[in-house]
């Protein structure tokens, strides 16, 4: 193996969450000791302060906290209207918290294959599934899914590794069709793209019926534990979603319906707020990362697949994921080198155990199993240094190397 001169002890992380803490470390402990001393642990002004300066920062007008990404998909389908028996398009390609939403409110998800390129739902095969794989109830108007013969009420995009799916096209069909939109944002704090269909810029978390975040502590904003928002422009769907983080109740002990403990604690919401005052930096910062792998990764487009930025589009990099022969082997590589990857996602939903019941078969999401066997994500952080990223491009390069130099022996004999 040839050696570079670089110092290849030094571990890369794939992810750095010790640094941005340290550097803020006086401010958030701060918070802590304030929320000791005032014992505002649930609830309570200073998560009123960051659910507004979260709304604010996604231009929705209004933002309810809420105590995973989990749970705000969840509120937000059933707080739109979607229930017991629905179904909920969505992409194969995501973490399975979108599913797991979708089934909780009662809601059956179907599929639909995504674009190869931006690696989001394709609008296309959306239209393909609504006209070709969906039928109009002539009695009550409803659109069928031919698949499970019950109504489809909903779309959940996921702006996937804080790339912007296609919104324009989706919302004309979903208008084309009645459906609900939620956006899955939880990758996708601050990214934003510019409407053709209304000629102005756009932000995740603004643009569907509702959408939900997640502050795990490895997101674009994380807290120092579990957390979550919906962000939503309806006053009516934002006040039910409060009532059912906080088990259904408007009123202390009036309960107008059953509802779930989802609720924000004031330790994370102080501790977000502090943060939220970086994130545009750290996007910006995540950006610049992007851009220098795309420069250092161009002499070896033959052989890796660098993500493809939406015309209009302005990413924010929650995961930079490159397509290459041989992943595992690159894994193994950057492993022996002491740098961090990882995968996301190895297995599609559709093709998940958790999912056999829904019916679905290899081959049924080409593209999506291709992609799966095939991505890798690279370690992306603010603050991710140019040497560190050249000593992780060698090992890339060294790669693409070795699959050339076989794809020749086997083609000399
Ligand atoms: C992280 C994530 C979620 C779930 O968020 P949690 O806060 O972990 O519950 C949902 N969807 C996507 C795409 C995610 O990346």
């Amino acid at each position: 193996m040839s050696s570079n001169g670089t110092d290849s002890s030094q571990a890369i992380p794939f992810l750095d969450l010790v640094t941005p803490h340290r550097e803020l470390e006086a401010e958030l402990t701060k918070v802590f000791q304030t929320t000791l001393r005032t014992a505002g642990f649930i609830g309570g002004p200073v998560v009123e302060s960051f659910e507004r300066a979260f709304g604010d920062f996604c231009d929705a007008s209004n933002c309810v906290g809420t105590g995973s990404g989990t749970d705000a998909l969840r509120f937000a389908l059933a707080a739109a209207g979607v229930g017991e028996g629905d179904v909920v398009v969505t992409v194969p390609n995501t973490f399975i918290a979108t599913t797991e939403a979708i089934s909780q409110v009662g809601a059956i998800p179907e599929f639909v294959e995504i674009d190869e390129a931006t690696y989001n739902m394709d609008p296309a095969n959306l239209r393909d599934y609504l006209e070709n794989h969906c039928h109009l109830q002539t009695v009550t108007g409803r659109l069928i899914s031919d698949r499970s013969r019950r109504p489809v009420t909903a779309i959940v995009p996921v702006h996937l590794y804080g790339q912007m799916a296609n919104m324009d096209e989706i919302l004309a069909l979903a208008a084309a069709y009645n459906l609900i939109v939620i956006e899955d944002s939880c990758q996708a704090h601050g990214a934003r793209y510019f409407s053709q269909a209304e000629k102005r810029w756009k932000k995740a978390g603004s643009i569907g019926h509702a959408a939900a975040f997640s502050f795990y502590p490895g997101k674009n904003l994380g807290a120092c534990g579990e957390a979550g928002a919906v962000t939503t422009n309806s006053a009516e769907i934002a006040q039910k979603v409060r009532m059912m983080r906080d088990h259904g109740q408007a009123r202390k002990y009036f309960h107008e319906m059953e509802g779930y403990n989802g609720r924000l604690d004031a330790l994370q919401a102080g501790i977000m707020q502090i943060k939220l005052k970086h994130l545009a930096d750290w996007n910006e910062q995540r950006r610049a990362v992007a851009k220098r792998y795309a420069g250092l990764l161009a002499p070896y487009a033959d052989g890796v697949v660098t993500p493809v930025e939406a015309a209009g589009a302005v990413p924010v990099y929650h995961l930079y994921v490159v397509r290459i022969k041989d992943r595992d082997g690159l894994r193994d590589r950057l492993a022996a080198a002491n740098i961090g990857s990882a995968i996301h996602y190895p297995v599609p939903l559709h093709l998940q155990k958790a999912y056999s019941r829904l019916g679905y078969r290899v081959g049924d999401f080409p593209i999506t199993e291709r992609v799966a066997a095939e991505i890798i994500s690279l370690p992306m952080y603010p603050g991710l240094t140019h040497e560190d990223q050249v000593r992780i491009v060698s090992k890339v390069a060294e790669h693409v190397e070795s699959l050339r130099n076989e794809a020749l022996e086997v083609a000399a004999v």
